[in-house]
């Protein structure tokens, strides 16, 4: 069995005992007799596949969300997934921006191995080079392969030209933008970068954030008798600043108005997160929906100007490998499947979510495909125990980072080796690398082994110029 595949008995509702712990407590000759007959049984109880949804928040502050510890924003519908689901507490991100973690997901695989490194910068449709290389795989791709109805919802920002819209990328449908960011007010299709159904530029008079979450009810709506998978990306709570009324009118007692125009975005997402549960509960597919919540990347917490947001307790922000910018929450739902109230410990990476989605729906991964994320089913049920990554690595340009355990060695240009404890020290605030020297050396060199795998970047940092293409 591929190890991307979930044993069927890892896939049975809790409490339940699997059919092979069942054919062994009978012994080989009778369970020889009665395989069959428990075949025809399990078809008989197996509901279809799941629907998967992922949905993906844009630069959400790590203690933005309730079950964080977030006093001045409700996010009930959000904590809601916690409530039912699983809450992983050192769950991480591939990179610390948008565009290269979106890669990352939408792969499973190290975005840096196929010279995804950086944001593209603004995107034209003449752009041609640059976007998620047409040579890989997303998980649209995988789920259609298993027969799955494939949508988008929201931000895009993996390419802007033809050959690189979702379309092309395993996706029926798409609606939404293709860049960064967007005003979540002018919703014009005569402006440069409009909204899209499919390939038609669309007017909306409706608030962004509102207008994604009626796209993915309508969505769910059309596709209930069938297994769908929705990928669902808010670019709540990305800048422009921008929410209407109605949102921020909720948050008075907060006088900070650059703070309280971020909580009622963050609270505009929380109710079309709510929306889409509701609509799942109403279609009668809420208990075989697996739902998948993430931000993109840490908070852009800069004093003058980002978005407001708050990581403590962790250390700096998006763009940086420090626990700002690439430890996120990441809440995975599937209400006949996982158990509710969990919080899974051990480290995991947003990599984990393509494995994990096509182990949910049974799909086949392609034999020859490299992936770097691991199918986390077994591990939040408790049927497999240790860690499911031995190391984690993370290069944006020259800053690095490189994770075992609980020691984390941060490589910044023009600074001294940093190693740190996250189990004592999840703010990284003191340096241990002149007493565990030993340890430096042994990460540094995993860090070196594991870029001895990647290209260089396709592009440069976003806003510069286009770098040579790698050979
Ligand atoms: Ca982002």
């Amino acid at each position: 069995m591929p190890s991307d595949q979930v044993p069927e008995d890892e896939l049975l509702p809790s409490g339940q005992i699997g059919r092979r712990d069942f054919l062994a407590l009978l012994g080989a000759g009778a369970a020889a007799l009665l395989t069959d007959r428990l075949r025809a049984l399990e078809a008989a109880v197996q509901p279809g596949k799941p629907n998967i949804i992922v949905i993906v928040a844009d630069d959400l502050g790590y203690a933005d969300i309730g079950v964080h510890g977030c006093k001045d924003i409700p996010t009930p519908n959000i904590d809601s997934l916690a409530t039912n689901g699983v809450r992983f507490t050192d769950a991480h991100v591939s990179c610390p921006v948008c565009s290269p973690t979106r890669a990352g997901i939408l792969t499973g695989r190290y975005q840096q191995r196929f010279g995804h490194e950086f944001n593209p910068g603004p995107l034209k449709v003449t752009d041609v080079d640059v976007g998620l290389p047409v040579s890989q795989v997303t998980v649209a791709n995988v789920l259609k392969s298993a027969g799955y109805a494939t949508g988008i919802v929201g931000k895009w920002h993996l390419g802007a030209a033809p050959h690189f819209q979702p379309q092309k990328r395993g996706f029926d449908e798409f609606f939404g933008f293709l860049d960064g960011s967007h005003s979540y007010l002018d919703l014009k299709a005569s402006m440069p970068a409009p909204i899209f159904r499919g390939t038609e530029p669309v007017d909306e008079t409706d608030y962004l954030t509102d207008v994604f979450t009626r796209e993915a009810v309508s969505f769910i709506e059309r596709h209930k008798s069938e297994p769908f998978f929705l990928y669902l990306t808010y670019n709540a709570v990305h800048t422009p600043m921008q929410a209407t009324q109605k949102y921020l009118d909720r948050f008075p007692g907060i006088a900070e108005e650059r703070r309280r125009t971020y909580a009622a975005m963050l609270s505009a997402m929380d109710d079309g997160i709510g929306a889409v549960l509701a609509k799942l509960r109403e279609a009668g597919t809420h208990d075989n929906t697996m739902v998948v919540f993430i931000s993109d990347n840490g908070g852009p917490s800069f004093p003058d100007r980002g978005n407001a947001s708050n990581n403590l307790p962790l250390r700096a922000t998006k763009g940086t490998v420090y626990e700002g910018g690439i430890r996120v929450p990441l809440l995975l739902q599937w209400p006949r499947r996982l158990p509710g109230g969990k919080t899974y410990d051990n480290p995991v990476i947003s990599l984990d979510i393509l494995p994990t989605a096509a182990a949910a729906a049974r799909a086949r991964l392609p034999a020859d495909l490299k992936i770097d994320g691991v199918n986390l089913l077994p591990y939040v049920r408790g049927r497999r125990t240790g860690q499911p990554h031995d190391i984690l690595f993370w290069r944006f340009g020259e800053p690095r980072a490189v994770r075992k355990g609980n020691w984390k060695l941060v490589r910044v240009p023009q600074q001294p080796d940093e190693l740190y404890d996250l189990a004592s020290d999840i703010g990284e605030t003191k340096n241990l690398a002149a007493e565990k020297p030993e340890i430096v050396e042994e990460l540094g060199k995993a860090l070196a082994a594991w870029e001895s795998e990647l290209i260089a970047p396709l592009w440069g940092r976003a806003g510069t110029a286009l770098a040579p293409k790698a050979k």
